[in-house]
């Protein structure tokens, strides 16, 4: 009698013993600031630039590394409908190459750079392709490349008749763009062939301006909940209306784009919908390289490509970068990729000691926040290529190495490993490169009219690193937009603080796969936050741990909340303290946890802001002792991890029992002294309290964990 109440999955090692019973087992100008990074590129300057321009649609699609293995290309087959400028190498597919894809288990992902998506369509302003050695891959004639990048390609909404480039919207795609293009100059539109998808598109269908709506099923929205939640973190949003449809067909839940400040809308992606009837969906909130969801009004489209909007406005507080694996999305990792606990960034010789010192200051800015163990080496090196070499390479490049009209771009190379239901994808290197041609401000003084803070620049691409995508919320670094002489050197405690702790303490968990976890980073050198002056973790002789900070006077400091965490990932609050009238302060942990203890003070004000300390330690990797560490605790989807420390080499015997005392699993395992992580898939469990029993030597350990 065998069921699968929990499958418990163990990595690295193979020998696994069953018993127990059961296994576990155009309509809007361009706007004045720029786009993360972009300078606009006016219509005529794009029309100007390229040399072929045509309609087209992604029919294909492979991505290969270069011959030198430094970087991935895609090369996107394009079927093309109509041409408006020059003469392309063929009038049937022509080959478009983009920089970044997957192959295989390596993927790459620059920012302010066009990715195309499979059956996307759209006008695209090429000039010839200048990648190196794809010469194996141009079976058909030239390549081409997109010019300016993500500006080089204005994109499609069908089946509605709306188009939309990172600048740009478009409400009617013959009518509006197509004449936009036409009164250029430089521009002969000619029919290569029909484009069956764009004369079937049609404008979106509402109540106001469809009058036929009466007698048309058009959906309502009555609300939806929450109000607030995140992007790219799994939040599940639930709409309730009407005339949604039985089922989803065609239809669509879309949301302001925070890439273009909700200019355009974003897609939930077909793995993203977790049910839709009627008068209920429930929808994961993207966010992925096509678009990210931003706050704003929530639009439900049903398979009679009838749409409405909310009327009340969803708000994004942060949004978490997902790549894409057979239309997946996933949510990198942050590994120990240099063997100190994280990674090392190095600068080349194009980088200046201003320069140098700009980006230390927001490299610390995140890193005392967040405990992202991220440090700038002191040694400049020699690289001065863009690839992927195993070293973060901070650099400045000349605008020619860039796409046009980009200020700097962060490249992020990742890996993944597992089997299909438990992939990961983890960050294995970052790249920056700045353009060399802009009037930067490196000091810490305030930048001229004309000129780019370097500092706020630099805080809001190492929000990419940390993979954080943009959000349209105008007092966050990540917002979309940065403008000339705009000075943001401080993290929103709001959006930014709480997207980094989110990515980051994630990351301190043990791993399924790939390398070894992230150490969260004990910075001695960081600025504290105001009004707090010191803030130090002791260990006594007595085996306690004692914190104690003190604070200038602050009249807007509401309380302090200490909190201790075994893992620098799940936090718990160790107490909670009114400001003091004298400002030093003394806490006793009396009971550390085996091995390290992770400190941070919360300090909250007034007006319900608040910012962290940066983190503190106690303890040592004290091997000798054995424990259990369970997260996430309480269990909310399926994904649970342990963490067993073994005091000694053997065979460790976990059980897990439920609170009438069955066994409802064991598992029995050779382990190494010191972590040993396993994964455990408790799909089968009921919702309710668990007991986890770890015996090892004769020695017994005992945690609790609940699924909730
Ligand atoms: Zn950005």
């Amino acid at each position: 009698m065998i069921s699968t109440a929990v499958r418990i999955k163990i990595y690295n090692y193979p020998k696994i013993l069953l018993l127990c019973l059961v296994l576990l087992v155009v309509s809007k100008p361009a706007w004045a600031q720029e786009t993360c990074l972009l300078i606009p590129a006016s219509l005529p300057e794009r029309v100007a630039q390229a040399t072929v321009i045509v309609e087209g649609k992604v029919v294909a699609q492979k991505a290969f590394w270069d011959q030198q293995h430094q970087n991935i290309y895609t090369v996107n087959q394009v079927e093309i409908y109509e041409l408006f400028k020059g003469e392309p190498s063929t009038n049937k597919n022509i080959q478009i190459i983009t920089e970044g894809g997957r192959v295989n288990d390596d993927l790459q992902t620059y920012s302010n750079t066009l990715s195309l998506q499979l059956n996307q369509q759209g006008i695209f302003f090429l000039e010839p392709s200048v990648f190196p050695t794809l010469n194996q891959h141009q079976s058909t004639g030239p390549a081409y490349a997109v010019y300016a990048s993500s500006q080089g390609f204005i994109q499609y909404d069908l089946p509605f008749d709306e188009a939309h480039d990172p600048f740009q919207k478009y409400e009617g795609i013959t009518s509006t763009l197509y004449r936009a293009l036409r009164a250029l100059p430089q521009v002969q539109a000619r029919i290569i062939r029909a484009n069956p998808e764009l004369q079937k598109a049609q404008p979106r269908k509402t109540s106001l301006n469809n009058p036929k709506a009466r007698t048309q099923a058009i959906p309502t929205i009555a609300d939806f909940t929450p109000d607030s939640l995140s992007a790219g973190t799994g939040a599940i949003l639930t709409i309730t209306g009407s005339n949604f449809g039985q089922s989803r067909g065609q239809g669509l839940v879309e949301f302001s784009n925070a890439n273009d400040g909700g200019s355009s809308l974003v897609r939930a992606l077909s793995s993203d919908y977790i049910s839709w009837s009627d008068n209920q969906i429930k929808v994961k909130v993207p966010a992925y390289a096509a678009g990210v969801a931003a706050s704003g009004q929530v639009r439900v489209t049903n398979n009679d490509l009838a749409s409405v909007n909310s009327v009340k406005s969803l708000f994004v507080k942060y949004a978490v970068t997902g790549v894409l694996k057979d239309d997946v999305p996933y949510t990198p990792y942050h590994v120990n990729k240099d063997g100190n606990g994280g990674y090392i960034f190095r600068a080349n010789a194009s980088v200046n000691a201003e320069a140098a010192g700009s980006f230390t200051r927001a490299l610390q800015t995140w890193t005392c926040q967040t405990a992202m163990n991220w440090q700038l080496d002191a040694q400049p090196t020699t690289l001065t290529v863009n690839a992927e070499d195993g070293i973060n390479l901070f650099q400045f490049t000349t605008g020619s190495a860039l796409p046009a009209n980009v200020l700097g771009r962060t490249t992020s190379r990742y890996k993944g490993c597992g089997t299909n239901q438990y992939y990961r994808f983890w960050v294995d290197e970052i790249d920056f490169e700045f353009n060399n041609n802009i009037s930067w401000n490196f000091g810490s003084g305030t930048p001229a009219r004309n000129q780019y803070d370097f500092e706020t620049v630099a805080l809001h691409e190492l929000g990419h690193a940390h993979q954080i995508s943009h959000i349209n919320y105008t007092r966050a670094v990540m917002h979309y937009s940065i403008s000339r002489s705009q000075v943001t050197r401080q993290l929103n405690s709001i959006s930014d603080i709480d997207a980094g702790n989110f990515v980051v303490s994630r990351s301190f968990r043990s791993n399924i796969c790939g390398p070894t976890r992230l150490e969260p980073l004990i910075a001695e050198n960081c600025v504290l936050p105001v009004p707090l002056l010191s803030f130090t973790a002791t260990a006594q002789p007595t085996g306690d741990a004692l914190l104690t900070w003190n604070t200038a006077s602050a009249t807007d400091l509401s309380y302090f909340v200490l909190e201790r965490s075994a893992n620098g990932s799940n936090w718990t609050t160790l107490t909670k303290l009114p400001p003091a009238a004298t400002p030093t302060y003394n806490v006793t942990d009396p009971q550390p946890f085996i091995g390290f203890t992770y400190y941070r003070l919360r300090q909250v004000f007034n007006n319900q802001s608040f910012a962290y300390s940066p983190v503190r330690r106690v303890g040592t990797e004290n091997t000798a002792q054995a424990g259990i560490t369970l997260f996430p605790n309480p269990l909310q989807n399926n994904e649970l991890h342990l963490e067993f420390r073994a005091p000694i080499n053997g065979t460790v015997s976990i059980k897990v029992y439920d609170t009438a005392g069955r066994c409802l699993g064991l598992i029995t395992r050779l382990v190494s002294q010191g972590n040993n992580p396993f994964y455990f898939d408790a799909a089968g469990l009921t919702k309710g309290l668990y007991i986890v029993q770890a015996t090892i030597n004769s020695a017994t350990y005992v945690t609790k964990f609940v699924k909730i």
